[in-house]
């Protein structure tokens, strides 16, 4: 018996949970095969030549009963998403789509073949699927997610996971306010299932949306009061606005942290200065007029 999560998990969809390099406590990245016949295999993600292996074997035992392998698509540029890419099309011949801004940080890695805007609709035409291409950047710029109306499902990347919260690094093209703006864009188009890349499905999809936009504005909140209480650094922010996690995810938080103090900065809320040796911050100083 299969140790591994492979399952069938929505109309159309299989997935293959596969060992990658990513971030604990994940240890694999969802790999998913869409479509009833022909296929595209979203997130080539495992770099292990052994899990590779058995990734080729599923796609292989499709084409061997004659369906299709259409494209390969990766979510965004994050090595934990396109370990496999090259080898994959290396293998099969398929083109990699990919958001250009993606392609743009693959420059070099692996080339993306398949430039994919928002609204794109020539793998829904492929698979003969209702399937419609969003670009939702926030945690990543050329974020990619795929949503099937008809059956409510959302395959979501890294917009959101079962496991742990998601990463929002300014200095990887993070942007919390595109992030934000992109969960409440997604929890708008009513998913019943979301497939995330690292985790189990979730069945209700609006609520988890809705649980990730209101952690990140409470988060938001501790940010905006630990400046107020005095907090200049992004160490000292952290330290207050993360009390309620252990030290050790603290460098991680400190991504997100910066992250939302940027989006504070841009809604004026705070100012951000040059300190002696680093980056300060203090609420913004109201004009008297
Ligand atoms: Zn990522």
């Amino acid at each position: 018996m299969d140790r591994r999560p492979h399952a069938d998990v929505a109309p159309g969809v299989q997935r293959l949970a596969l060992r990658t390099p990513t971030l604990a406590p994940a240890t694999e990245t969802n790999s998913y095969l869409v479509g009833e016949r022909d296929f595209v295999l979203v997130e080539p993600a495992t770099p292990y030549a052994d899990t590779q292996a058995e990734l080729f074997a599923h796609i292989d035992a499709r084409v061997a009963a004659g369906h299709r392998f259409v494209a390969t698509l990766a979510t965004h540029h994050h090595g934990d998403h396109v370990g496999a890419a090259e080898a994959v099309v290396a293998r099969y011949g398929v083109p990699l789509a990919a958001h250009p801004e993606t392609a743009r940080r693959l420059h070099g890695v692996v080339a993306v073949t398949m430039p994919c805007e928002d609204g794109d609709g020539r793998l829904a035409a492929a698979l003969g699927m209702d399937l419609a291409v969003l670009h939702t950047p926030g945690h990543a710029p050329g974020h990619l997610v795929l949503h099937a109306p008809a059956d409510g499902w959302t395959i979501a990347g890294d917009m959101v996971s079962t496991l742990s919260t998601i990463i929002v690094d300014p200095d990887d093209g993070g942007d919390m306010e595109a992030y934000v703006t992109q969960l409440r864009r997604m929890a708008a188009l009513g998913p019943t299932r979301l497939l995330p890349a690292h985790g189990d499905p979730a069945d209700d999809g609006v609520a988890l949306l809705e649980a990730y936009v209101r952690h990140r504005e409470g988060r938001e909140a501790k940010i905006l009061g630990a400046v107020a209480a005095g907090a200049d650094t992004l160490d000292a922010v952290v330290e207050r606005a993360y009390d309620d996690t252990p030290p050790f995810v603290w460098p991680i938080a400190a991504r997100s942290a910066l992250a939302h103090l940027r989006r504070l900065e841009a809604r004026g809320a705070v100012t951000a200065f040059d300190g002696d040796a680093e980056q300060r911050w203090k609420l913004r100083e109201t004009t008297n007029p």
